[in-house]
């Protein structure tokens, strides 16, 4: 292997000169005072080389000695690592003092004892090719596949499977017969390097299957498919965490990984004790026993912090081939282009705006395009659906990260101050908002399948008149109550119950905070219906005291039961009133 001296140390950009051949991305390990610290080429020029430390260079020399492993920034994957905390280089936090790393400690990912009950489904004499499921075992009642070795070449035959039965992750569970005849021993564990998407699928069409969360102003108005993506970007305290919790409860999914490069370590620690609490709706067990948490903070090394989230896609990878459904989300990518930033500026690159490196849109696009719904060879289908939150500096979206997160994400839900303030929760912006699937005709064809055909048109209409509700708020603002004509407050108030009605959800209510499907075609038709009427008023008071009365109803139906004598009640009673 080759090897390699430090010749200079600047913070946690260390140059070393080599003896050898390296690889851009390979990772090395230097030695300092009895520790082994993990480093990543980031540039190679010819004999010198730049390589970024995981940890902190404390105490790092001129003259020290670096070796170097030939593979790129690697992660393993296998059985066991559901509800782990892990760190971004994949060390298990449980296993250390704290949540912070020691220098030069790094722990095993994955138990290497635990015993685990294998299934096999492919039997001898099967072609097959990497990624391919040759059997099953179960963890947290999640069917997991053992899968051919993902980097395996062209097709190998199995040559003999494992019964089923008890076995640790590197026992041999399967041989297989390449294609120049050489002998593959396969066990329970992959490796993949973070930095590469894994395409080992068939075909990667255009998400178009609705993804339900129970959130209205998500699954009415901005509706967001499974293997989409989204961004959120927020101010502090406008319900960033709230609604992440929301739809990872919520959301459809097999598997929720969270990667959490938080801002403040407090806000990490919050993610280690809430999360364990949360309660899966769908099972009524712990949301924990399907989820995994990647967590940074930013007092960790820039470098570190940068590989989280490819470390928690490359796993959402790894789920998804096994025909899982899996829902990612990543807060804050803000602090993860600041690392990119960090580093791009200690190399002393030409800029690019806001001095972050010049190919952030390109950083930034081929991220978010390794989510996604796939047909696998075997004609399953998994998904990766991603969510991202961005956090602008003083709320600013002109801002880099944000430009370039909006052009590659599909779905924005743009959470607001003004919002938040005036406490309508979820502080989503009805006008900023979108979400392009409503424009797929994909996902039109499905939702006139599984809903009907007249949903998108109506929400389409919602949508404009929250528009004119803000020009004509905007008037009366201007003109006075009375400055403008009757039905101008009418138009107004209309968009207002929509605002009161379908966007504002009680997240803290045990009935509001989850909105099923059925439930909420049944709200856009009574909301559509109170639209689409022409209704006739003398005074703007009058206007104001009929809708306050006729929103104060619809809020109580919300808050009722689904089809309980109580919720039917109110609805009979939002008809008379609409008649
Ligand atoms: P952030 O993560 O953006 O800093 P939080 O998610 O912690 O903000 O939300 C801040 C506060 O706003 C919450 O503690 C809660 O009181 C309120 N809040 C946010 N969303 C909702 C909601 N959907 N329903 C009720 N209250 C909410
Ligand atoms: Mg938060």
């Amino acid at each position: 292997m080759t090897k390699g001296t430090v010749s200079g140390v600047i913070a946690n950009m260390v140059t070393l000169r080599v003896d050898g051949a390296v690889s851009q991305g390979e990772i090395c390990y230097i030695e300092t005072g009895g520790d082994r610290l993990m480093a990543e080429v980031i540039k190679v020029l010819g004999q010198d080389v730049y390589v970024q430390v995981f940890e902190s260079t404390r105490g790092l020399k001129v003259g020290a000695k670096a070796e170097f492993t030939g593979h790129m920034l690697e992660i393993q994957l296998g059985p066991g690592m559901l509800s782990k905390n892990y760190d971004g280089l994949q060390n298990d936090l449980d296993k250390m003092e704290g949540v912070f790393l020691r220098r030069g400690q790094y722990t095993e990912p994955l138990d290497n004892e635990r015993l685990w009950d294998f299934a096999p489904l492919a039997k001898v004499g099967d072609k097959v090719q990497g990624s391919d499921w040759l059997g099953q075992v179960i963890e947290n009642s999640q069917p997991l596949k053992i899968m051919v070795p993902f980097q395996l070449k062209g097709t190998a035959t199995v040559k003999s499977i494992a019964a089923a039965g008890q076995y640790k992750i590197h026992d041999v569970v399967a041989v297989l017969t390449d294609e120049e005849g050489n002998e593959v021993k396969v066990d329970m564990v992959q490796h993949w390097p973070v930095k590469f998407a894994m395409t080992n699928y068939k075909e990667k069409p255009r998400p178009f299957k609705l993804l339900e969360t129970g959130v209205r102003t998500i699954d009415t108005m901005n509706p967001i498919v499974e293997g989409g993506t989204g961004f959120i970007p927020g101010p502090f305290g406008t319900g960033k965490t709230v609604l992440q919790h929301a739809i990872s409860k919520q959301a459809e999914a097999d598997i929720v990984i969270i990667a959490a490069c938080g801002e403040r370590a407090n806000e990490v620690v919050e993610i280690f004790t809430e999360f364990p609490e949360l309660v899966d709706p769908h099972t009524g067990r712990k949301l924990m026993e399907r989820t995994i948490i990647i967590a940074n903070t930013s007092n960790m090394p820039v470098a570190a912090r940068e590989a989280s989230v490819y470390t928690a896609m490359t796993m959402a990878e790894y789920y998804r081939s096994m025909g899982l459904r899996v829902l990612l989300m990543a807060d804050s990518t803000s602090r993860w282009a600041q690392a990119l930033r960090e580093m791009s500026n200690r190399m002393e690159e030409l800029p690019g705006p806001d001095a972050f490196p010049m190919d952030l849109g390109a950083l930034i696009s081929n991220f978010y395009g390794r989510a996604g719904y796939v047909y696998l060879n075997n004609g399953e289908v998994g998904s990766i659906t991603f969510l991202g939150t961005v956090s602008p500096a003083g709320g600013n979206l002109k801002e880099p990260v944000t430009e370039n997160t909006k052009k590659v994400a599909r779905c924005f839900y743009a959470l607001e101050q003004d919002r938040a303030d005036k406490k309508r929760y979820p502080a989503v912006n009805p006008i900023d908002s979108y979400s392009k699937y409503l424009e797929y005709p994909e996902f039109a064809e499905y939702i006139k399948g599984h809903i009907n055909e007249a949903w998108i048109p109506k929400v389409l209409d919602l949508k404009t008149r929250m528009l004119r509700g803000k020009e004509i708020a905007e008037q009366i603002n201007i003109l006075g109550d009375d400055g403008v004509p009757v039905e101008y407050h009418v138009t107004f108030w209309k968009s207002e119950v929509i605002d009161f009605v379908i966007l504002q959800q009680d997240a803290f209510d045990e009935v509001d905070a989850v909105t099923p499907l059925s439930r909420q075609e049944e709200i856009l038709d009574l909301v559509t219906a109170i639209c689409e009427k022409e209704y006739e008023f003398d005074t703007f008071q009058d206007v104001v005291d009929y809708f306050k009365r006729l929103i104060n109803v619809c809020k109580q139906m919300n808050y009722s039961a689904y089809r309980s004598e109580q919720y039917n009640e109110y609805v009979a009673q939002i008809k008379e009133m609409i008649k």
